[in-house]
């Protein structure tokens, strides 16, 4: 744990956010040009409206171009359910997970969680939502190296003010879940790929989140460990009833997803 001793946590609560009472309170005045019809994809009562994206554009400037990469993009997500994310390298793929997981910002539009507009959230607020209830994982892991699987899983609890001990207990079952039982101790370094995605699954974890976010998760693995840990990740995120949005080259992984949504021309698109 002396790892940690060198970061001072905001662990202030000030967020007034609630999902557990605000995200089923989403005013439904959904028009036409919404792609996900709620009543084609709310099965029974168990499917809950997450979030809800309306017109969300994303304009990159480069010199005096400027480069729009997401065009009105609207999408639902809903709890139970596993959406693929298809489209061509350069698409807009991870740049629209990056908005929709609140590390980037849109130019114009509305995330609504709740009735909250996210996009619109100041930023302290926005980490402390994405911190609490939002998973994000990268193609690559972004594991901190100097620090151990059970203490990289353990640092969002930690960083949300969590016990240090409690933290690391629980990243220690989770990691046990994960098949990393006998990994616990070791460095992102000592791991194989595998390993690592599978850590990084567990630090997306952590946090019990509603909604995850994954990108390309498994696109540095070879053939036999992608479809591994992909069958991993998409067991856990059932069992825990997450709306995730997964992005991901291989038709072969998006096909065992829910439905499947297509970036083109800088929109999303049923596929
Ligand atoms: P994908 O994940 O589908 O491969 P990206 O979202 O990474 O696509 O990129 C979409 C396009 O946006 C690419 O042309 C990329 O070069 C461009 N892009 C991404 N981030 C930036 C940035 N920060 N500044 C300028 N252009 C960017
Ligand atoms: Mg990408």
């Amino acid at each position: 744990m002396d790892g940690f001793e060198k970061y001072n946590f905001d662990n202030d609560d000030d967020l007034d956010i609630d999902l557990e009472d605000d995200f089923l309170d989403i005013e439904d005045d959904v028009d036409d040009e919404f792609i996900c019809d709620p009543e084609e994809y709310a099965d029974g009562n168990e499917e809950k409206l997450l979030l809800m994206v309306r017109n969300l554009s994303k304009e990159f400037r480069q010199g005096s171009n400027r480069l729009q990469i997401l065009n009105n993009v609207n999408l639902r997500m809903y709890s139970g359910e596993i959406t693929a994310l298809i489209g061509p390298s350069g698409s807009g793929k991870s740049t629209l997970l990056h908005i929709l997981g609140l590390l980037d910002a849109p130019t114009s539009g509305q995330i609504f969680i709740g009735d909250c507009d996210v996009s619109r959230l100041p930023d302290k607020e926005r980490t402390k939502l994405r911190n609490g209830h939002i998973g994000f994982v990268y193609q690559f892991h972004h594991l901190l190296p100097e620090f151990n699987a059970v203490e990289n899983v353990a640092l969002p609890l930690i960083i949300g003010g969590q016990n240090a001990k409690h933290a690391q207990d629980k990243a220690a079952d989770l990691l046990e879940q994960l098949g990393l039982s006998h990994r616990l101790n070791h460095r992102p370094a000592t791991l194989s790929g595998g390993e690592q995605q599978r850590v990084a699954i567990a630090r997306a974890l952590i946090n019990d989140p509603y909604l995850l976010f994954a990108d390309e998760p498994t696109g540095n693995l070879d053939p036999e460990t992608s479809a591994e840990v992909f069958e991993i990740l998409l067991k856990q995120v059932r069992n825990r009833g997450i709306g995730a949005l997964i992005a991901t080259h291989n038709m072969e992984l998006a096909n065992e997803m829910d439905r499947i949504l297509e970036m083109r021309q800088g929109r999303v698109e049923a596929y």
